[in-house]
């Protein structure tokens, strides 16, 4: 069985969307690569915007992140300047200098084709670069397929082909783990070491580097207050709710004061990445608060050192990994119950290895959350990553500490596996409606919504 890499699943992102940000921007950039590679130091580039992505891609920073892109930018370096002002910039100019003279105005040579649907996946966009005289140098097509994976250019179909030829499932992974008395988290570790040549050191320095990014994540969300961008002109509560939490939490308390403070560490993260923060895909950016939201709140609770979170981290990033691989984690393939419902899933397993509960439970608790996931639609209200994205991080949060309780207090035997709730999520995204997937069309974004981007 060939296990993928966990750290291509949990990669630093920037927000809103990675399959609609940090993917596209990827692409944009290894054109830039590719035309480089070729001797083009000057065209006249246009990017053409296909199915979800040109349905949402405005809410999503589509166009900024392909700028970006075009412009160099690295997404993973904290202290790069903000994606509206690379975008501004290389407005301003007309196009971008620096290597290779690319004229490009955003405003005119981002093109949203709404109107062809015989596409191979629902996030493909399309780049040409021309000479003066406009006749093509170079045409690329690329797919975003989620979790800012890409397909196309020199990212090749990895991923198509993982997926074609792939004998990964949970079921053989715990085979193993039961096997050889592991629970999920050394399973991850031997197959990093053995299948892809990282050293323990370098697992522990990647992990340690991702868990950073999520604290912050959840810091810069509670200190950060205003109006997110976008025309639903939305306020960002976390830093009002946990000044609520810590102030009045006995007036109203219905749940318990550590599952409410995880639902407001979700939002947190999902706020900061909704302003186009820096977050940890888990699996996506749009589901990226759900795992650190819960870790933190466990780790404060029970006193927990880092290096028990980068165990979770490794139950979270497989189970994660199942999903992707096994049916998919974009919205615009399969609606939320791909991202929310998957980052939800990882959260419970990692809660369980967390809380020292064994490979089957945490099988379990995976199962559960995704299970009660299933069917989620995503409809994200004037294309933005805001609602019903931002709140459904927190529900998710909850749903995988309920879903972690019930394992732990378990044996981990239980009837539906989750390998059984991944095929499942697979077969309902296929079923699902296209309004229903990502493209602002549906749901509570349908009409009535004033949601029709562009
Ligand atoms: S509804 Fe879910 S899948 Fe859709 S954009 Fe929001 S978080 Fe992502």
């Amino acid at each position: 069985m060939r296990v993928p890499s966990v750290f291509d699943l949990l990669d630093t992102g920037i927000g809103p969307s990675s399959s609609h940000t940090l993917g596209p921007l990827r692409a944009a950039r290894d054109f830039r690569g590719l035309l480089a590679a070729r001797g083009i130091d000057r065209a006249h580039v246009r990017v053409t915007l296909l199915g979800s992505l040109a349905r949402t891609g405005k809410g999503h920073l589509t166009d900024l992140a392909v700028t970006a892109g075009l412009a160099d930018y690295d997404p993973t370096d904290p202290s790069g300047p903000s994606l509206q002002a690379v975008y501004q910039t290389v407005r301003s100019a007309g196009g971008i200098r620096g290597g290779a003279v690319l004229h490009f105005d955003p405003d005119r040579d981002i093109l949203f084709d709404t109107t062809t649907l015989d596409l191979a996946h629902p996030n493909t966009l399309r780049f040409v670069a021309r000479d003066d005289a406009g006749s093509p140098l170079l045409e690329e097509e690329y797919r975003s397929v989620g979790g800012g994976s890409v397909e196309g250019g020199t990212f090749g179909d990895r991923a198509a082909r993982e997926r074609a030829a792939s004998d990964f499932s949970m079921a053989r992974v715990l085979d193993a783990c039961l096997e050889r008395g592991m629970d999920l988290a050394q399973f991850v570790r031997e197959n990093e070491e053995r299948e892809h040549g990282l050293a323990p050191a370098d697992v522990e320095r990647r992990l340690e580097a991702l868990w950073g990014t999520m604290t912050r994540s959840i810091e810069a969300g509670l200190a950060t207050e205003g109006v997110l961008p976008g025309r639903l002109c939305l306020e960002r509560r976390a830093p009002e709710m946990l000044e609520h939490l810590q102030g009045r939490a006995r007036e109203w308390q219905v749940v318990s004061r550590e599952t409410t403070l995880a639902a407001v560490y979700a939002l947190a993260v999902a706020e900061e990445n909704a302003a186009g923060g820096r977050v940890v895909t888990a699996p996506t950016c749009g589901s990226a608060g759900v795992v650190p939201a819960t870790l933190k709140m466990l780790q404060e609770r029970f006193l927990l050192s880092d290096e028990r979170i980068h165990d979770a981290l490794l139950a979270a990033g497989l189970v994660g990994l199942v999903v992707a691989v096994n049916a998919s984690i974009s919205g615009a393939e399969v609606g939320c119950q791909g991202e929310v419902g998957t980052a939800s899933a990882m959260a419970a397993a990692a809660a369980c290895q967390l809380l020292g509960g064994s490979a089957l439970q945490a099988e379990s608790a995976a199962e559960t959350a995704l299970e009660h996931h299933l069917g989620l639609t995503c409809d994200p209200v004037c294309g933005l990553v805001q609602i019903p994205c931002i709140e459904r991080n927190a529900v998710g949060a909850v749903a995988a500490l309920n879903a972690a309780s019930l394992a732990l207090l378990g044996s981990g035997k239980h009837q539906i596996s989750f390998d059984r709730a991944v095929a499942t999520l697979k077969e309902v995204g296929r079923d699902m409606d296209r309004k229903y997937k990502e493209t602002a069309l549906g749901g509570l974004a349908g009409p009535g919504c004033d949601s029709r981007a562009p």
